[in-house]
């Protein structure tokens, strides 16, 4: 947590003057605005959370695109796109900061904005939060395969993606609370504070990413306030400044290197999986196919799908894995790696280290 410990003692002493001043460095923004075309996501109140988001997004753009920042967004119009594809629409391009827009709703009263980093979800609600805004992959085409059997129902499911962005989350942290902190300071929205959570969006991409959930369509004075222009253009003034203010700070921090060349070589994610079997059907990653074991996988070679049990970053955690898998019946299971998501030689890496 160096960077962070880092930036918030730096974030004492300054003082920002935001519009006045331009940034030094270039840096690319990837701004995702949440659902669109089929998937409406959600409509509380009648309102509609696609059009909200697109159209905050689009004025966030609209505010930055003069500050030395290039913009980028995974759509511009009322269209479908997969969380798999806005990923790689960030990572293509090499983003700074990858920030998704969302509305929530809830079947209470609650109101609030709320800012998300990829991470464990420490309670019922903040998985309840991902579990809607993840389950958008069931209106894709051959979403088994492309998320690797992740099924956004299952709590435990979300467990094997959070690993994946451990090098961006100091930034990705950073960046949240700047947002947090301008929605509360300046709009004076209630502060449902930053939060962690498995969301599938979050996962693919390589840089800080933030999901942000600008309010709760369900209440009624909240929703009318996001459905309305005023309502839209504070919350994009508000992000906007949150932004700048994140780039700022990393434009003053002389010893912290956030070069992309250096972001690449640290983009190497290397995770362990037990194959546990494979078959030419494709089995539900339920337990009771698997003699009781959760946290399943698959994945598709050929005309094989191959099942994997459990994920981790860590090799002495995979050997554990391992004997859980055995002493489940798996008697000729074996750890595989996969690096970046491509199988890659388990020995090889042994013998790397
Ligand atoms: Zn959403």
């Amino acid at each position: 947590m160096d960077f962070y410990r880092y930036l918030l003692i730096f974030l004492l002493f300054i003082n920002y003057n935001i519009f006045s001043q331009s940034l030094d460095s270039n840096f690319t923004l990837v701004i995702d605005p949440g659902h669109g075309g089929k998937d409406p996501g959600n409509t509380g109140n009648g309102y509609l959370e696609k059009k909200i988001a697109l159209s905050i997004g689009l004025k966030i753009g609209d505010r930055l695109k003069n500050n030395n920042i290039n913009i980028i967004y995974t759509r511009k119009s009322d269209v479908f796109v997969d969380l798999y594809r806005r990923a790689k629409i960030a990572n293509d391009v090499e983003a700074d900061l990858f920030i998704s827009i969302h509305c929530d709703a809830h079947t209470s009263n609650a109101y609030g904005a709320g800012t998300f980093v990829l991470g464990l979800h420490a309670n019922e609600r903040n998985f309840k939060i991902a579990q809607k805004e993840n389950s958008v992959i069931f209106l894709e085409d051959d979403y088994q395969q492309k998320y690797a059997g992740f099924d956004p129902n299952n709590p435990e499911s979300v467990i094997s993606l959070v690993l994946m962005q451990e090098d961006y989350l100091d930034k990705s942290i950073v960046a949240a609370n700047f947002i947090q902190k301008s929605f509360v300071n300046r709009l004076k929205r209630r502060d449902r504070t930053v939060k962690q959570a498995g969301f599938l969006v979050l996962r693919n991409t390589y840089m800080p990413s933030v999901l942000v959930e600008t309010g709760f369509l369900t209440n009624k004075s909240e929703g009318s306030y996001l459905n309305s222009n005023k309502g839209q253009n504070e919350m994009a003034d508000a992000i906007s400044e949150a932004i700048i203010n994140y780039f700022k700070a990393l434009d003053n921090l002389p010893n912290i290197n956030r070069g992309k060349k250096e972001i690449k070589k640290n983009l190497d994610i290397y995770e362990f999986k037990i194959q546990i079997s494979a078959s030419k059907t494709l089995l539900p990653l339920k337990k009771y196919n698997f003699n009781g074991l959760t946290n399943l996988s698959v994945k598709k070679e050929g005309s094989i799908y191959k099942y994997f049990f459990g994920s981790t970053s860590n090799y002495n955690e995979a050997k554990k894995l391992l004997r859980k898998s055995k002493n489940y019946g798996y008697k000729s299971s074996f750890i595989i790696l996969e690096k970046n998501g491509e199988t890659y030689d388990l020995e090889k890496y042994l013998n790397e280290l």
